[in-house]
């Protein structure tokens, strides 16, 4: 089968591997219908060491139950299902509390030892706390949307909520790529009144108000964390979903969040430390987050994407085939793209 390898920074291959297959009786073997690439994968992309085994790559996929081993007991050959970017096995402590993402049993896509869903097929560990079955086939209108369940908008969902997002009150999204973008929709989806987006790309600005977005912060650095202040009576957001990861945007994330307020951090950190401990001390911020359990949000939110209350697929903005996906990597992080949906 063919699949997406990455080498080093900048190098990312589509080639032929072996083919996945079942290896443990709670497996599921699923052929990939849809999958996309994500912000997070560009963080390799610029940064990986050279390495002569290269990683697979992917870990947000649709796609259609080949086979299952023998002790998967909720799916069956021909279903639709979709995976969160973590697999898990559904029954630990943690699995309980809804946070698949610290599974005892679980992982991750990819690398050196597990298939990718940026791939033709992928074997499924813990099929059956793992995978979701969808009520609709492959080529349904709104798999788009659908596909943002295994990561994006259960990020955004999972940023909003770790940020105390509640009705009439003030949220502060700090960027606009995809999951910014759907932290968006979650805040609104929760109730927010003014919802700021802090972002300067005019293309994922103008889906951000079409998402809910109020008010727009193009400013930077201080400039922008003055601008916020100026839009909530010099207080601050109730609620701050950091949706980047760097260093900067975390800064600014914490520096808007009001007194009492909260900071859901979904970005995936790129420093060591969380900056201003003193004044988030002092001023009694919540900072929270982490990776999303996007398996315990996809039966909430699939029913509002079935029925049109949400849209999140528009993310993305570009579609290829297994042999764009390098192109796709480098039109992302030029910022071409918002995010590369791939058709199998
Ligand atoms: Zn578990």
């Amino acid at each position: 089968m063919r699949a997406t390898v990455m080498y080093a920074a900048h190098d990312v291959r589509v080639e032929t591997v072996p083919d996945a297959r079942i290896a443990e009786p709670t497996d599921a073997l699923v052929r990939v219908t849809r999958a996309c690439i994500c912000g997070s994968d560009l963080w390799p992309y610029n940064s990986m060491p050279p390495s002569t085994m290269g990683n697979r790559m992917g870990h947000e996929f649709i796609g259609v139950v080949e086979s299952i081993g023998a002790d998967v007991r909720t799916l069956r050959k021909g279903d639709l299902v979709v995976a969160p970017f973590a697999w898990s096995d559904g029954t630990c402590e943690f699995c309980q509390q809804g946070l698949q993402t610290s599974c005892l049993h679980g992982g991750w896509w990819g690398g050196t030892t597990l298939d990718g869903g940026q791939g033709e097929a992928v074997r499924v560990p813990q099929a059956d706390g793992t995978l979701v079955a969808l009520p609709v086939g492959p080529e349904h209108e709104l798999m788009p949307s659908l596909l943002t369940l295994s990561d994006v908008m259960g990020t955004g969902h999972h940023a909003a909520l770790r940020a105390n997002v509640r009705p009439g009150k003030i949220a502060a999204v700090v960027g606009d790529g995809a999951v910014g973008l759907c932290g968006v929709i979650a805040a609104r989806r929760l109730g927010a009144e003014q919802i700021i987006v802090l972002g300067r790309h005019a293309d994922r600005i103008a889906l951000a108000r079409r998402f809910g977005a109020t008010d727009v912060v193009s400013e930077r650095g201080d400039a922008a964390i003055e601008r916020v202040r100026e839009l909530t009576g010099g207080l601050g957001a109730h609620s701050v979903l950091e949706c980047v990861g760097h260093g900067e945007s975390m800064r600014t994330a914490v520096s808007i969040a009001r007194a009492g307020g909260a900071v859901g951090r979904v970005g995936v950190p790129q420093e060591t430390t969380i900056p201003k401990a003193q004044s988030t001390f002092y001023a009694n911020i919540t900072v929270g987050g982490g990776p999303a359990p996007v398996r315990a949000y996809m039966h909430e939110l699939m029913p509002d994407v079935l029925e049109g209350r949400i849209e999140p697929g528009l993310v993305f903005d570009r579609t290829t085939n297994i042999d764009g996906v390098p192109d796709g990597y480098r039109a992302m992080n030029d910022r071409e793209a918002i995010k590369v949906m791939i058709e199998f």
